[in-house]
């Protein structure tokens, strides 16, 4: 019995292509912030599949949701209508105040999609000259693994034999008003931002840098997208990272837990003048917008909304990192973060720590080898967020 997760890794290693170094921990149920191994031992999920399941695991509405799609029909693609993609425009357009959506199906392919917008949205409205649109982005951003989104990075592993990569990308310091004035250009389609950089270790910019950005951009005419994938939904402690710095984007990018951990979904909001550049042909998903992804989605967001997630993140993401901040250890450089969105960063690397917080029943990822990551589903309650902290401090305290 005790072998079922050694098998189950054997058999991954064996037949698996090596992109991904797991915990060696097989999780074959989950309810809630708990999840269970084969051999039926029970773990806190400190990472919520990287913000995916802010819901929590297997939310009733959300499964309910699935299950009664699955009984009426599951795709159609966009030849025809389906009753659930409309319904759901509605939900994701009033929930972000924006005129227009475009779904698409992993958060990567919606940055690819945002980037796509913003190039013909520069020739079309702006008048850039063909060919010459710019994207700046900031260094350490994560937009995906597709090659417009390793184009963005500043990370060599993520670009290493994967050339050429796409031309018409600028990066400036994250946080840094001086460089983006100097980087802008009359050619610069947009600046894409995340609010907050989840895999760079959850890092803030500077107070002020997203509204002076925001301004700039404005002023430049220059569209302002903000890569929500993993900050919004609740996670930060608003519902969308933004709201930080009063900031309203052309343009948000929104993924993982827009499908509840339950289905994949992702998509772009903004403007009728900016999503309006695409037509007939120009772009598309054969699975993009499909019913099961909208009826799970929309009880996605109604569980965001009605549990109040964002507020529940703010109020115990305060209170947790109060309390990982009374851990005095010298190996602990820095605790940052906003709601249940935060990071502990040490002065040496993290992995060994994270296995030794897995062995007390915690599952939390390194992220940028020093940075542990602590973002628990959003529906933690406080005496589970106690729990994780007494097993915190057998390891650190
Ligand atoms: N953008 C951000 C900010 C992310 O955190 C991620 C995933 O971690 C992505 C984009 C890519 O999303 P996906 O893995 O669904 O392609």
């Amino acid at each position: 019995n005790v072998n079922i997760s050694k098998k189950l890794i054997e058999k991954t290693d064996k037949y698996g292509a090596k992109n991904y170094n797991p915990l060696p921990i097989v999780i074959s149920k989950a309810d809630g912030v708990w999840v269970e191994d084969p051999e039926g031992r029970r773990y806190m999920d400190m990472l919520s599949a990287y913000s995916a399941v802010n819901q929590g695991h297997r939310h009733p509405k959300i499964i309910q949701a699935l299950k009664d799609q699955a009984d009426r029909v599951t795709l159609t693609s966009r030849a025809f209508h389906n009753d659930q993609l409309g319904p759901w425009y509605e939900k994701i357009c009033k929930l972000t105040n924006k005129e227009m959506a475009l779904p698409m199906n992993t958060g990567a392919e919606a940055v690819e999609t945002a980037v796509k917008a913003a190039r013909r949205w520069a020739y079309d409205v702006k008048g850039v000259a063909e060919n010459q649109a710019e994207i700046i982005a900031c260094i350490g951003n994560f937009h995906g693994r597709t090659m417009t989104a390793v184009s963005l990075s500043s990370e060599e592993e993520y670009k290493r034999g994967f050339g050429p990569m796409l031309p018409g990308i600028k990066l400036i310091s994250y946080g840094d008003i001086e460089a983006l004035k100097a980087a802008i250009t009359p050619n610069t389609a947009a600046f894409l931002i995340e609010p907050i950089q989840g895999e760079a270790g959850i890092v803030i910019p500077r107070e002020g840098f997203m509204k002076e950005a925001y301004e700039l951009c404005r002023e430049n005419k220059v569209l302002f997208i903000a890569d929500e994938i993993q900050a919004g939904l609740g996670r930060s402690g608003k519902m969308f990272a933004c709201e930080w710095e009063d900031v309203d984007p052309d343009m948000y990018i929104l993924g993982k837990a827009l499908g509840g951990g339950v289905f994949p979904i992702s998509c772009v909001v903004a403007s009728e003048d900016i999503l309006g550049v695409f037509n007939p042909g120009s772009h598309g998903s054969t699975f993009g917008g499909n019913p099961m992804a909208c009826a799970v989605s929309i009880a996605s967001l109604v569980v965001l909304e009605e549990e109040k997630l964002a507020e529940r993140s703010l109020e115990l993401g305060n209170y947790f990192a109060d309390k990982l901040k009374e851990i005095s250890n010298p190996i602990i450089k820095e605790v940052r973060g906003r709601g249940l969105f935060i990071g502990v960063e040490l002065h040496e690397p993290a992995r060994k720590y994270c296995e030794a917080l897995k062995e007390e029943g915690l599952l939390c990822k390194e992220t940028h080898d020093t940075v542990i990551r602590f973002a628990p589903p959003l529906i933690i309650s406080k005496e589970e967020l106690d729990w994780a902290i007494e097993r915190i401090n057998k390891i650190f305290g």
